[in-house]
């Protein structure tokens, strides 16, 4: 298959480069410093109408992932948290069109695709991350709804958000199992808080929160799928979908650790010459630039398939090959980038550990870096059917 960037993708490479270079980038460094959620710059995409590119036409967007990542990829090679932004938007809205009802589409999709709206996705518990099935919050099924019962963490988005789609374990008013489901949770629910933000050493302008839930009821309009593991199952499947968008923020950070590595070899000066005519250095750079071209083309080529209808278990190998091999490039070139600035590369002056910071994130998120392997090795292996 061919996935070439088309006139239109082109357009949007060129146009996010120029104003991630002329309004982003001035701002990168603060936001990180400050760990404060940059408003501005959510209004800076929304104004420039970004939110809605991966969304159907019929809710205003240009159904394509690869134009996703491209932007992406551009705000993340200067600023990682803004590109964040675009992305934790995205995360519940593939959750919602995969496995919403008409109607929670109807009520959620058109706001999250103009930015009117802000999602978060909430999995993760104290006792298990990778282990979603072991989360231990409860939805008791009661008359009209469900009484939603625990506490979350590492809720991305969550204090800032409109909604939050909480896992849960669905019960009977018996308590019997019967899986676990997606709730759409509103801000203002009573008995659901929001906690105080994780500080954290990387994609820090975006807050992370514990999620606490005291008898929070939802009406079962806000449970997301069929009730029990199908449901559920649909869902997160679709976020097969929305990974090659995760990796393409680390080919980002890869990039942007590149440019300003490239500007700063060239006026450090050791021995007499500047140190990018050792080469030894030139070898690094020219390693740093093939890992990120080899890290680009696999997460086009993924974003590409799913643009050709890929989606699902079939393209689950795949978009876990294009998280981890994108993000384990991430934290290599951001590693030797900030060997090449020496000293300068530790120090806060210089804006290159930033880089390496939110690197390791991505190694982390969206399912850790091993679990990307179980499921590459899974597919290999034939523990899953492999069609691509
Ligand atoms: C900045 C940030 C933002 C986040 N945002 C969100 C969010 O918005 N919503 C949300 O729900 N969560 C979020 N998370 C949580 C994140 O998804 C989890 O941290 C991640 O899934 C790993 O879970 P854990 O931290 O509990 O690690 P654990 O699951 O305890 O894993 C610990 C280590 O063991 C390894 N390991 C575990 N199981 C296996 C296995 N089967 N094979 C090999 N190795 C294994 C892991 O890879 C890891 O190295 C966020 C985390 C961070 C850091």
């Amino acid at each position: 298959m061919t996935y070439a960037l088309n006139e239109d993708q082109l357009a949007i490479q060129d146009l996010i480069r120029r104003v991630a270079r002329e309004r982003v980038a001035p701002r990168a460094d603060e936001i990180d410093r400050t760990a404060e959620y940059p408003h501005d710059m959510f209004a800076l995409l929304k104004e420039l109408g970004l939110f809605a590119l991966p969304f159907p036409e019929e809710f205003g967007g240009a159904n394509n992932l690869l134009s996703s990542c491209i932007a992406v990829e551009e705000l993340g090679r200067v600023c990682y948290n803004t590109g964040y932004l675009l992305v934790v938007q995205w995360t519940p809205f593939g959750a919602i069109l995969a496995g919403g009802t008409a109607e929670q589409k109807q009520r959620l999709l058109p706001g999250l695709a103009t930015g009117d709206l802000r999602g978060a996705l909430s999995l993760t518990e104290p006792q298990s991350g990778s282990d979603v099935s072991g989360i231990k919050t409860t939805a008791r099924k009661a008359p009209g709804g469900y009484v939603l019962n625990g506490a979350k963490i590492w809720a991305t988005n969550s204090d800032i958000a409109d909604f939050v789609l909480v896992a849960a374990k669905t019960v009977d008013e018996s308590g019997n199992k019967l899986g676990i489901n997606l709730f759409i949770v509103d801000k203002g629910t009573a008995g659901f808080t929001v906690g105080k933000k994780e500080p954290k050493m990387g994609a820090r302008g975006v807050p992370s929160c514990p999620l606490f839930f005291d008898d929070a009821f939802v009406l079962e309009t806000n449970r997301l799928g069929p009730e029990g593991g199908q449901g559920f199952k649909v869902a997160m499947e679709a976020l097969n979908t929305s990974r090659p968008i995760v990796a393409a923020r680390a080919v980002g950070i890869a990039q942007g650790a590149i440019d300003h590595t490239v500007g700063y070899i060239q006026e450090r000066v050791a021995f007499g010459q500047k140190i990018s005519d050792f080469q030894g250095v030139r070898w690094m750079i020219a390693d740093m630039t093939m890992q990120t071209e080899a890290a680009r083309q696999l997460v086009y080529r993924t974003a590409a398939l799913v643009d050709a209808g890929a989606s699902g278990r079939e393209l689950a190998a795949m978009a876990a090959m294009a998280k981890c091999f994108a993000s384990d490039v991430a934290m290599k070139v951001a590693t030797d980038a900030v060997q090449l600035f020496g000293a300068a590369g530790i120090s806060n002056e210089y804006p290159i550990n930033r880089y390496f910071r939110d690197a390791k994130v991505v190694q982390i998120i969206e399912g850790t870096n091993q679990i990307q392997r179980n499921i590459i090795a899974d597919s290999v292996l034939g523990r899953v059917p492999k069609k691509i």
